[in-house]
């Protein structure tokens, strides 16, 4: 707010109809302490009030459109003029009654006419000097208010400069590449390691600057994704290969956006963490897997002929005893456990190289399904379990068939394994659109925090004690019911078993193209 000089002069406001007096007292006051203002009716002086301070209002009571009171109570109502000191000025011989109601609407004073102007002249000083004290005191207050308000911003400030400088040497320090961008998506600074492994300086790196850095082959996804985070205001996770010293290194990159208290982004964050030890590691693993599964199925599959083929010799031979007969069964079913884990590896490995392909045929899901629980009779019968299976008609569609007899065997064989010995319950339904799978056990069922775990790699609910597993059945399940476009989910309770359904479209675009190659796991 600003406010007049303390020194300068006052103004006071002379408010009668009658020019002649109103003359006179202008000149009984002329001072140039004063700036005197003169309004001829109620009116206009209530306009004047509006817009200017005045130390005093003398005021002519009686005046012929609005009375001196009426424009007194009107003074007092507003918030602006409430305080301003009214003095009236009474005509000789006026009724002790009229200077009671000026009393009563605020006036502080009254001067009578005809005016003695020692007396005008020594009243009107009083509140001058009123009013300048006044205004002093609120500049001075406003002064320190200002200073204090100063104060403040400057400590604030070195406040904010001084974590700026802690956050940007915390940053120095990180032994990961960092940049971070204005809330457009424009780089402003980059960390040390950032210019020291890209040999990129801040001004290459700026604005947009930073992607010379990313590998060629990346360069346009990184771009992409950049633009996308920024237009969304969404974190961004990824992978991404950086230039460095030595070529180009494989990194995660985690893009975050900076944000105010109230949720609004103010910038951008991207560090990036070299993770190309272990990229090399886990491709190192992965080509294990596929190789050691692959050589591992060549001397099974003959050892499975073998076995199989003694199997029928005793079975033929009169004299063999039923112990060897036995002996003989126990190890084909073990030699076949062996055979269905490895191809398991085998399905992951080829998971992980994106090379899961599907071979598509007209397939009748229903017909499918109970030859798998047909072929489960045996397992079933060891453990005591029944298994009872339940579709109308046929449900055609074109899958992958020995895919989808995995999925049906592989949540068969979780029933059973899981179920208790328990009755399990298996059925088909669909139309020409698509084909829905459930197999329901009452078993052990699975805690709700595990459900979404389960079909992970490895991921498994129980312990190891209790039941053997390597915890990639249901992975591969799931990857082979999305490579046909379709999805799986259970419901279960602890105790109380568990529903696994399996939903795929009768024909669609195969998915096995998009499966991610194996992300840092
Ligand atoms: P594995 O059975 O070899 O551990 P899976 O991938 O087939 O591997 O299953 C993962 C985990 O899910 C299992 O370890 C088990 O904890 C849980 N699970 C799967 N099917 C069932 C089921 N029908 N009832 C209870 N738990 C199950």
């Amino acid at each position: 707010m600003s406010l007049p000089n303390a020194e300068g002069p006052v103004s006071i406001l002379i408010v009668d109809d009658r020019p002649n007096d109103a003359m006179m007292l202008s000149e009984v006051l002329s001072n140039p302490a004063y700036e005197i203002v003169v309004a001829n009716s109620g009116p206009a002086a209530l306009k004047r009030v509006l817009t200017q301070d005045f130390a005093l209002i003398l005021m002519d009571v009686v005046m012929p459109e609005m009375d001196g009171f009426e424009v007194a109570s009107v003074i007092k109502q507003r918030e602006r003029s409430r305080h301003t000191p009214i003095v009236f000025l009474t005509a000789a011989g006026q009724d002790v009654r009229a200077i009671y109601q000026a009393y009563s609407v605020g006036a502080v004073d009254y001067l009578s006419k005809p005016l003695d102007e020692v007396i005008v002249r020594a009243k009107v000083a009083i509140f001058a000097d009123l009013f300048r004290k006044d205004r002093r005191i609120r500049e001075q207050a406003a002064a320190l208010l200002e200073a204090d308000r100063r104060e403040r911003e400057l400590q604030l400030s070195q406040m904010r400069v001084l974590s700026e400088k802690r956050y940007r040497s915390l940053l120095e320090m990180i032994p990961a590449s960092i940049w971070t961008a204005d809330r457009d998506g424009q780089v402003d600074y980059c960390n040390h390691r950032w210019r020291e492994s890209t040999t990129m300086h801040l001004d290459q790196t700026c604005g947009t600057g930073w992607l010379q850095a990313v590998h060629p082959e990346d360069a346009t996804r990184a771009a992409e994704l950049w633009r996308r985070a920024v237009e969304t205001d969404e974190d961004y996770v990824g992978e991404i290969r950086l230039r460095a010293r030595d070529g180009h290194r494989w990194h995660i990159c985690h893009v975050m956006a900076d944000r105010e208290p109230g949720g609004r982004v103010r910038g951008w964050v991207a560090m990036f963490a070299d993770c190309q030890e272990l990229k090399a590691a886990i491709e190192v693993r992965d080509e294990f897997l596929s190789i050691a599964s692959h050589e591992l199925r060549t001397p099974l599959s003959t050892l499975m002929l073998q076995l199989d083929s003694l199997q029928r010799t005793l079975r033929d031979l009169t004299g063999a005893d039923d112990r060897s007969r036995h002996k003989v069964d126990s190890a084909l079913r073990q030699t076949q456990r062996l055979d269905k884990l490895v191809s398991d590896l085998l399905d992951v490995s080829r998971i992980c190289m994106g090379r899961l392909e599907l071979d598509r045929d007209e397939v009748d899901m229903v017909e499918l399904a109970r030859t798998c629980v047909e072929g489960f009779g045996e397992q079933a019968k060891r453990t005591g379990t029944t298994i009872d299976f339940h579709a109308d008609g046929v449900v055609m569609g074109r899958w992958d068939r020995m895919r989808m007899e995995q999925v049906i065997t592989n949540l068969l064989s979780n029933a059973v394994k899981y179920g208790a010995g328990k009755p399990v319950h298996v059925s088909v339904g669909g139309d020409r659109t698509h084909a829905t799978i459930q197999v329901r056990d009452q078993g052990i069922g699975i805690a709700s925090e595990a459900q979404a775990r389960i079909f992970e790699r490895f991921e498994r609910a129980v312990s190891s004690r209790h039941y053997g597993g390597l915890g990639i059945g249901l992975y591969v399940t799931r990857q082979i019911v999305e490579a046909h476009g379709g999805t799986i989910g259970v419901t279960s309770r602890s105790g109380e078993g568990s529903v696994f359904t399996v939903d795929v479209p009768g024909s669609a675009d195969d998915r096995a193209g998009d499966i991610p190659r194996s992300a840092v796991s």
